[in-house]
């Protein structure tokens, strides 16, 4: 696998050669072009100062005849020549003493530096210097033909040479440098993009405990707690399916044990198949078949998938109308229901249907935990806002409140979690399945509403849903 370092480390060397190898070359270019412009003006300025002396000379002795102990002197390094032509050429002074007397058209060099007093040519000055590999000598200086940039003599090359190659290695060990650099910062940069990969093999493996540990604060640090979010999300889930699960397996094996035993009893003649036994198999399997239908409407109200079937609903009329369905088992029970709804009510969006599992739900409940000669109150009542419950927009609440047992505080808020059972044996044991308040929950919020709970133990509970008014 071509990893992301190596990518990286491979564009980074090839930008860190070319432009190093770049900057070199240019500046090697550069330097030699400045330095040669340098050492020609310094040729000119010596040139100029060589023509003075020697035109000096000649208007003090009139002739040139004592030049050659001059010229000598006049010699900036061992590397230059200076060659005094007269005013017809012939070669009357020569610092290397080879051409003395020699004509100067003859030798090819007639393009020399004119020496003049008073407008009037009286010699020429050559000034020649031995070059690199050439022994022989080349003009330079003023009126260089041929030639725009003068040729260096070798102790001048051997500078440029020594300066040139001061820069390719000060280019090479900047290049070395970057190189290391930027190899240390692409490691340190794709660090934590390899913690991120190794958590999501992790992860991938059913390991949900594993975080990813990137402590920095640009967005790789964001991606990383995102990240870790992401999987405690996912561990929670997981956590609460598993849950979920062996709570399922636990309601379904209670009835189930009873309905076994109860068959058993009866084929091993152990129990009379009475009506008593029948009786409690009957009970159990109403419970199995509630629990079905009560998981089924919660998974299918918590995945999203309960359509609801809205219209305008006339909420005291459908109050009425559950109550006298629960009429006759209040009645039976000793239980007082009271209807308290003298506001005007407005017409809500709901599905009626929906709505009237919750009041059963609610009202069950109510019945089941309120005992003989208690009272249950159902009140009907508009609110434009109560902020204390987070209801922001105009609703209608409908409460039930009895007189019952109550519920301690540390029950109440898990009331209305999937199979949270106050009093564990005897809610199940009155055919309470643990999911009718989460059901009431998930239905009310599937509305857009609110559901919360008040209770004082030994004086009642009072439970309320509140459903947004909309304008129809
Ligand atoms: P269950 O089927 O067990 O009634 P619910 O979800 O309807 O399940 O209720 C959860 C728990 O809340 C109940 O077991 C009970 O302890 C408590 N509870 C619900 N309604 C009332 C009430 N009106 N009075 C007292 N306790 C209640």
């Amino acid at each position: 696998m071509r990893s992301l370092s190596w990518k990286l480390g491979g564009a980074l060397l090839l930008i860190v050669v070319v432009s190093v190898g770049l900057m070199a070359y240019l500046t090697n270019l550069s330097t030699t072009r400045e330095f040669q412009e340098y050492v020609s003006q310094g040729n000119t300025m010596y040139a100029q100062r060589v023509e003075d002396t020697l035109s000096q000379f000649y208007a003090q002795e009139g002739s040139w005849t004592k030049i050659q102990d001059l010229l000598g002197n006049l010699l900036r390094s061992g590397n230059d020549r200076l060659i005094v032509a007269d005013s017809s050429g012939i070669i009357v002074g020569d610092t290397a003493g080879e051409w003395l007397g020699r004509d100067t058209a003859e030798a090819g060099m007639d393009d020399g530096n004119q020496i003049s007093i008073d407008g009037q040519e009286v010699g020429k000055l050559y000034l020649l210097s031995s070059t690199v590999g050439d022994g022989r000598g080349r003009m330079r200086g003023r009126g260089v033909p041929g030639s725009p940039m003068p040729a260096l003599d070798i102790a001048e090359q051997n500078f440029l040479d020594r300066i040139n190659s001061s820069l390719w290695v000060a280019g090479l060990i900047a290049a070395a440098i970057a190189l290391l650099a930027g190899l240390f910062l692409t490691r340190q940069m794709t660090r934590p993009i390899r913690a991120l990969s190794r958590g999501a093999s992790q992860i991938a493996r059913g390991n949900l405990g594993y975080r990813v540990k990137i402590d920095s604060k640009d967005e790789l640090g964001d991606l990383a707690q995102s990240f870790n979010s992401m999987v405690s999300s996912l561990d929670r889930s997981e956590q609460s399916r598993q849950r979920l699960i062996a709570d399922i397996a636990h309601e379904l094996r209670t009835p189930l044990t009873v309905i076994e035993g109860t068959v058993n009893g009866i084929i091993d003649g152990v129990f009379e198949p009475d009506n008593e036994r029948l009786g409690s198999v009957k009970e159990q399997t109403a419970l199995l078949t509630k629990l079905i239908g009560d998981l089924r409407d919660l998974s299918l109200v918590e995945s999203g998938q309960l359509k609801l079937k809205l219209a305008p609903t006339n909420v005291v009329d459908l109050v009425r109308r559950k109550l006298s369905q629960v009429e006759l088992r209040a009645r039976e029970k000793g239980v007082h229901l009271n209807l308290n709804a003298n506001q005007e009510i407005p017409d809500i969006s709901t599905d009626s249907d929906r709505l009237e599992q919750v009041l059963a739900n609610l009202l069950s409940n109510a019945i089941r935990h309120t005992p003989a000669g208690g009272k249950i109150t159902i009140a009907v009542e508009t609110v434009t806002s109560d902020s204390a419950h987070q209801i922001m927009k105009p609703s209608v609440i409908i409460s039930i409140a009895d007189t019952g047992e109550g519920i301690a505080p540390e029950h109440l808020a898990n009331v209305f979690e999937r199979f949270y059972r106050g009093g564990e044996s005897r809610a199940r044991s009155e055919g309470g399945t643990g999911l009718g308040l989460a059901i009431v929950k998930q239905m009310v919020q599937a509305h857009g509403g609110k559901v919360w709970a008040e209770s004082k133990v030994g004086k009642g509970s009072t439970f309320y849903v509140a459903l947004p008014v909309t304008d129809s």
